[in-house]
């Protein structure tokens, strides 16, 4: 993600605190009232411009979005979509994935979102991947038992490495697709790097991974 300094970022996320949660560690254990409502909370992580969550928002009104997005630069973008859109059911937090448990409780969530996460493709960088154990642990912890991941990726490298993980961490495999825009998956809504890579000719990759606690 080529990152562009906006220095009206932190104002704007501040005027629209309804929607960018400024500290969501008062939330903790407190989303569904947040929300106003006992519907499953699914989080994305790593929601860059936002496109994903908020056609997911707007196309299921009866569960609750929480996109994470570590730079505040990227996040402006999710934001204003929100904002046009006044959608009641996402919010956004702009927060390091690290620090999840800080921010929601032990089974507080229902489902998380990894969509063409940074790949980190160097060996010495493999703790920063989002599919790495330690992460997993991370997403197990706040996740409802039996709680899934549902991972979308260009990248073949990142994809293998992933299905590796789950399993090692004893996740089920379901639904693996080599090739999602020609599978018969319906309405799968397109992220940005989706619609770029795909533009190029490049097969997207898609697993939904279960735990099984
Ligand atoms: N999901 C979007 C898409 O598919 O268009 C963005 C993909 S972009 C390659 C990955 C995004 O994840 C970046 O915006 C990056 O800032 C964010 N990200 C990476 N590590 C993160 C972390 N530890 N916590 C929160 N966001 C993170």
């Amino acid at each position: 993600m080529r990152l562009r300094h906006k220095p009206w970022a932190s104002d704007f996320l501040a005027e629209h605190s309804q929607y960018a949660i400024a500290n969501p560690t008062l939330y903790k254990g407190k989303w569904n009232e947040l929300f106003g409502n006992d519907n499953p909370i699914h989080i994305e992580v790593g929601t860059g411009k936002g496109q994903f969550i908020v056609g997911m928002a707007q196309q299921n009104p009866e569960i609750n979005y929480i996109g994470i997005e570590l730079f505040d630069s990227v996040i402006v973008a999710a934001l204003q979509k929100v904002v046009d859109l006044q959608l009641p059911n996402l919010k956004l937090l702009n927060v390091n994935a690290k620090d999840l448990a800080e921010f929601f409780d032990v089974e507080e969530i229902d489902r998380v979102y990894l969509n063409f996460s940074d790949p980190w493709p160097k060996t010495r960088h493999i703790k920063r991947r989002l599919t790495y154990k330690s992460f997993l642990a991370l997403y197990e912890k706040i996740l409802k038992k039996g709680g899934e991941i549902h991972f979308k990726t260009d990248n073949q490298g990142l994809f293998e490495y992933s299905l590796i993980s789950f399993s090692e961490y004893g996740l089920m495999l379901k639904y693996v697709s080599l090739d999602l825009h020609n599978s018969n998956f319906e309405g799968n809504i397109m992220t940005e790097y989706e619609e770029k890579f795909s533009e190029k000719g490049q097969r997207i990759y898609r697993v939904e991974a279960k735990y099984m606690n």
